[in-house]
């Protein structure tokens, strides 16, 4: 005899019992039980752009957060258990995504960057002298491949979906190559002599050898835990004044500090803010890939055209 329960609410709740269909055991997990991580914000819209409604998504780093030192919280770790795949760039950006391995998460790393050796561009100086430059995704020919790895990686996990990742893929490559024509186009603009960049992070290498710009100065080779040495201060500073540039870049998701002693130091003017390693929050008009690259452009034009 259960107490508390009376014999005829006992008898409809076997009923109940008897009646609720069993489950199928071979359901799929519903779109919203299904997710997939990325460390940066722009892997991250690569990776919806590919999913679409497939999959959740979700971004370790936030938009404006600079991804070169963050550092995952229990939170993440937590959430990396539950995810399928982890997306990651590689080449040193995003090494504290092994803090987010507990065994069992390490067959689910993907490296969004595989196979695109032949493209690598060293880092000249600094810390990481002659180790990979990450920054591959500003070029827009090399953020295709990609893409391009997002989609194979979807398929092999995922067959079922092939023509839907195979489609919402073209489909964003499109838009990709569109991009690329543009940014050819508006660049091309500014006369050689002034497709110059001075910036904080050594960020552009990949841009300035697809769309023909020199990179002019920068104090870090590579934004990490060690600062900019006075020397590599005095060393940009000079190197301003033997270009005759005085249109300086600030970035995103670090502060200007460095901008303020180099202007005191050679002149110049802070011209503006470029992304580079992350996204722009919301009302940037820098919210995506292709919006960041149009923003970055938008602002190289005007402001090297515009002069000191
Ligand atoms: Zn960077």
């Amino acid at each position: 005899m259960i107490s508390g329960i009376s014999k005829p609410l006992l008898a409809v709740s076997i009923l109940l019992i008897l009646f609720i269909p069993a489950a199928p055991r071979s359901t799929p997990p519903s779109s919203s039980e299904r997710m997939v991580m990325a460390t940066t914000s722009i892997i991250c819209d690569f990776v919806r752009s590919v999913a679409g409604d497939l999959w959740n998504v979700e971004c370790l780093v936030e938009p404006g957060v600079n991804p070169h030192i963050y550092e995952p919280t229990p939170f993440d770790m937590a959430k990396a258990i539950k995810a399928s795949l982890i997306f990651y760039n590689g080449f040193n950006l995003d090494a504290w995504v092994v803090k987010l391995l507990r065994g069992q998460n390490a067959g689910k790393l993907v490296r969004v960057t595989e196979g695109l050796e032949p493209y690598v561009i060293k880092i000249p100086d600094g810390p990481y002298a002659g180790r990979e430059d990450p920054h591959m995704w500003m070029d827009v020919l090399l953020a295709v491949k990609y893409v391009e790895n997002i989609r194979d990686t979807f398929i092999r996990h995922d067959p079922a979906n092939r023509e839907k990742y195979i489609a919402s893929a073209a489909a964003y490559i499109d838009q990709l190559a569109k991009l690329h024509e543009w940014i050819t186009v508006e660049t091309a603009k500014i006369p050689v002599e002034k497709r110059v960049l001075v910036t904080q992070e050594n960020a552009f290498q990949y841009f300035s050898r697809t769309y023909g710009f020199q990179v002019g100065a920068y104090f870090y080779s590579m934004v990490t835990e060690i600062e900019p040495s006075p020397a590599d201060v005095v060393y940009a500073i000079n190197r301003v004044k033997q270009l005759g540039v005085c249109v300086y870049f600030v970035e995103a998701t670090l502060s200007n500090r460095m901008m303020l002693t180099l202007i005191r130091e050679a002149g110049g003017r802070l011209a503006g803010v470029l992304y580079a390693d992350g996204l722009g929050a919301d009302g940037t008009g820098a919210e995506t890939y292709i919006g960041m690259m149009r923003k970055n452009v938008e602002t190289m034009v005007r402001e090297l055209m515009g002069g000191c």
